[in-house]
């Protein structure tokens, strides 16, 4: 290591030129990768640089939508074939993890349970609390529910209490926007304040917790809402595409769980998220 990144990394640690700390600011001439410093507004922290979490393994997160029966589409499975797949995830020794747990392995290297994964639900539907909360308890998994807030009490949808329900359990509520807008048309500042700035202090209410993470409606993003979102959540969910290579925690990968058998469904996961290189 040369004396220009032995700089760098006691002036990051000091914290005295946090902002020159930025991954987007400064050449590194050496080939290293020096440490940066991503800067929040409420928290000063120092994590992994964006090389350094792009190749970390991926944690494997399920994605679901509807659990009902009667519907034959990419986004439903019956309650019994979740029920199902979520067995096989228990008797296959996986440990359900949740967000902050993620973050902790992926920007500060914490140690993760073994086979780990993560059980995720986009939008806020009722049964989510009715149907797929009780059954992960019934296998002593806990999951990560994200809501778009414009649903709140509507018909199908989970009210209030029972997203504070959720959270009093030790579930994760997350962001899904305000109303589901994809996030590549939001225009200006009041667009972002409407759909995620807003609908995320109105969660933190409801819960009484920390929202710190969000899903991308449709799983639809690009650079410009992951500098965006990088001031607001600690990691923002997409589906099964390319990262941003400056800030990976706000793209990691999730797959949309098929209304496949269970062993098909840990077959897929394992192709889906096991490294390339
Ligand atoms: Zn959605």
């Amino acid at each position: 290591m040369d004396k220009r990144s032995v700089f760098y990394i006691l002036a990051c640690l000091t914290g005295s030129i946090l902002t020159a700390c930025n991954p987007s600011s400064g050449s590194n001439k050496s080939g290293a990768t020096p440490p940066t410093v991503q800067d929040r507004p409420t928290q000063h922290e120092t994590i992994n640089n964006a090389a350094a979490i792009l190749a970390k393994t991926e944690v494997p997160i399920l994605c679901y939508h509807r659990i009902e029966d009667g519907r034959k589409d990419d986004y439903t499975v019956s309650p019994a074939l979740f029920e199902a797949q979520i067995r096989a995830l228990a008797d296959s020794g996986y440990h359900a993890i949740l967000p902050d747990q993620l973050y902790g392995y992926l920007a500060h290297n914490e140690t993760l349970p073994s086979k780990p994964v993560m059980i995720t639900f986009d939008d806020s539907r009722v049964e989510h609390a009715t149907i797929a909360a009780p059954v992960l308890e019934k296998y002593h998994f806990k999951g990560v529910f994200f809501i778009m807030t414009i649903t709140y009490n509507k018909k199908n949808y989970m009210t209030k209490d029972q997203i504070a329900q959720l959270a009093k359990a030790g579930h994760t509520v997350a962001l899904h926007t305000w109303d589901h807008t994809m996030v590549t048309k939001y225009k200006e500042a009041a667009d972002w304040k409407k759909e995620v700035t807003d609908p995320k202090k109105g969660l933190e209410s409801i819960t009484g917790k920390p929202v710190d993470y969000l899903a991308y409606p449709y799983g639809i993003w690009n650079h410009q809402a992951t500098e965006e979102l990088n001031k607001q959540m600690k990691i923002s969910f997409i589906l099964i595409s390319k990262r941003d290579s400056v800030y990976p925690l706000q793209t990691v990968r999730r797959m949309v769980a098929p209304a496949w058998t269970p062993q098909g469904l840990i077959k897929a996961m394992h192709k889906t998220f096991e490294k390339k290189s």
